[in-house]
């Protein structure tokens, strides 16, 4: 199965593709991931990627799609990938078809207003990536699942967090039209799921992501 997971920052992406990859057997390829592990690393990739994710704008297109392009032709995607965060514009989907499209794409969708808040409180394990709300979190400074430190991303300050909505939505948004005229779009409702506490739960989303897969 070869799939995306589409959606604007904060919607749960990479909380979902996680387990949806483990579930499916297929490769979780996160661009943004691979971006902050150049960058750690000062690849000549992450020393061209910083300044676009220290600034909250999307990494030129020729930049990201060399990149997926090599993960894509190692062996573990042989079977198929889910790749989150990644195509970001037109131009990437129109790269993408030409390496290895794609079988369906999955639009989370999560109203702008529930995002700020998520992105604001978003903590990351500098150890296992897991992500996490800082409301979840018994001890702000340690990792539940690892022990491992959390961190705030530098991207998840208020300024930045703006800069990524409006890439979403000038940059990203269009690419529903795309997958949708190619009949490959599958849309989560993520407001619909919502609980007492005015947010979706995780497994719930994920059981209407396989739902919506079937
Ligand atoms: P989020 O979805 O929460 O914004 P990501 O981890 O997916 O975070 O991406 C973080 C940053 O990495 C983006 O703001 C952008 O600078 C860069 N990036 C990731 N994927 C792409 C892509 N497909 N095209 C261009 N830039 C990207
Ligand atoms: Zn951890």
């Amino acid at each position: 199965m070869k799939l995306i997971f589409l959606g604007p920052p904060g919607a749960g992406k990479g909380t979902q593709a996680a387990g949806v990859s483990a579930h499916l057997g297929v490769p979780h390829i996160s661009t943004g991931d691979m971006f902050r592990s150049a960058i750690k690393n000062q690849t000549p990739t992450g020393i061209e990627a910083k300044k676009y994710l220290d600034a909250g704008e999307l990494v030129p297109d020729s930049v990201t799609i060399a990149m997926v392009k090599e993960r894509l032709s190692m062996d573990d995607a042989k079977n198929g990938y889910l790749l989150d965060g990644f195509p970001r514009t037109v131009d990437q989907a129109i790269a993408l078809d030409a390496i290895d499209a794609p079988d369906a794409v999955v639009d989370i969708d999560v109203p702008d207003e529930r995002l700020l808040s998520r992105l604001t409180g978003r903590r990351v394990c500098g150890k296992c990536q897991g992500t996490f709300h800082i409301s979840k979190l018994a001890d702000e400074h340690t990792c539940p699942v690892c022990g491992g430190e959390v961190y705030q991303r530098a991207d998840d300050k208020p300024e930045t967090i703006a800069t990524r909505l409006k890439a979403y939505h000038d940059q990203t948004e269009p690419l529903i039209g795309y997958y949708s005229g190619l009949g490959k779009l599958r849309r989560v409702d993520v407001a619909s799921l919502a609980s007492v506490d005015g947010d979706s739960r995780p497994e719930d989303v994920f059981k209407a992501i396989l739902a919506s897969l079937e």
